[in-house]
């Protein structure tokens, strides 16, 4: 690497220092100051020249430049115009780096990244990554794999599996799109500022095929959005206050073989899915 890197405490303080910036905690502003970590997310992501690689989030170009190093095509979208400004600066020479201003949730994608297929890797800001994780998912981009720093709360929720508390609605969408693991945990330390919560860097594995085939995914988003949204209430009652008919409910969970007493978090993604087909089944 011939530039400095801005993974370091000091460069970090400097540039904000410099461009007097400070971090704006309502847009999840804590970036990364430690190269360890900033390396391990770019192997965990096993990025490589070949790849494009879309960033959620670049900053003051922390991690952009340890991904740009790799030879990588990175497309980094930022939402604060002052750390675009700022990364015009940090991210000058690396000709492989668009920075593109704009909100990701609102951003169209397909327009700024219009490779085959790329990576994502960021470190999200966290008061909206459910959004953005789940809106790539559903939007079907052409994604191999996302790479992402989020609360460790949330990592665990990403790959609970049924039975326990962490397990919910989060879990099964994220598990039916991709194969995801926890890559390693990170310390507060890390950050400048430090966050006031624990974080973790999730790699999910986007599958080609879901793990469960099913006639609608509305219908089963649906049956997982209804099993959850009561967790203390049996299946039965949950589907029912979900929109099922009180009167198709025991037909549609015999059909499914799925006994009604059961609380919605001990279900496994093939058992929505079987809910799911029943109720497509009797609406016919
Ligand atoms: N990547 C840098 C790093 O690791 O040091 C910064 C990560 S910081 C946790 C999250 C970044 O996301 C901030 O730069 C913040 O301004 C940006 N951000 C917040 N909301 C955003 C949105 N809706 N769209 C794009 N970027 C956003």
């Amino acid at each position: 690497m011939i530039n400095p890197r801005i993974a370091k405490r000091e460069v970090t303080l400097h540039i904000l220092k410099t461009f007097g910036i400070h971090t704006n905690k309502r847009l999840g502003q804590n970036f990364l100051i430690d190269e360890q970590v900033v390396d391990r997310i770019v192997g965990a992501a096993e990025v490589g020249a070949a790849d494009t690689v879309l960033e959620i989030g670049p900053g003051i170009g922390t991690l952009t430049q340890a991904l740009a190093e790799t030879g990588a095509r990175v497309v980094a979208v930022e939402l604060d115009r002052r750390l675009v400004e700022v990364l015009a600066k940090t991210l000058a020479g690396y000709e492989n780096v668009k920075v593109v201003h704009g909100d990701i949730l609102k951003l169209n994608i397909r327009e700024e990244v219009t490779a085959p297929s790329f990576k994502v890797v960021a470190n999200l800001p966290y008061y909206i990554t459910t959004p953005i994780v789940m809106g790539l998912l559903e939007q079907r981009l052409p994604v191999e794999r996302l790479v992402t720093m989020v609360q460790k709360e949330v990592a665990e929720r990403m790959v609970a599996p049924p039975g326990g508390k962490d397990y919910g609605a989060l879990s099964v969408a994220v598990q039916y799109y991709t194969r995801p693991e926890v890559a390693f945990l990170v310390p507060s330390g890390a950050f400048l500022p430090p966050p006031a919560v624990e974080s973790a860097v999730i790699r999910c594995m986007v599958r080609k095929e879901p793990p469960v085939t099913i006639r609608s995914e509305k219908t089963f988003f649906r049956v997982v959005k209804a099993a959850f949204a009561q967790r203390r209430k049996t299946l039965a009652n949950a589907l029912k206050a979900g929109g099922i008919p009180a009167q198709d409910l025991p037909e549609i969970l015999a059909a499914a073989g799925i006994d009604g007493t059961r609380r919605g978090e001990t279900l496994a993604l093939a058992e929505f899915a079987a809910i799911a087909d029943a109720w497509d089944d009797k609406k016919r």
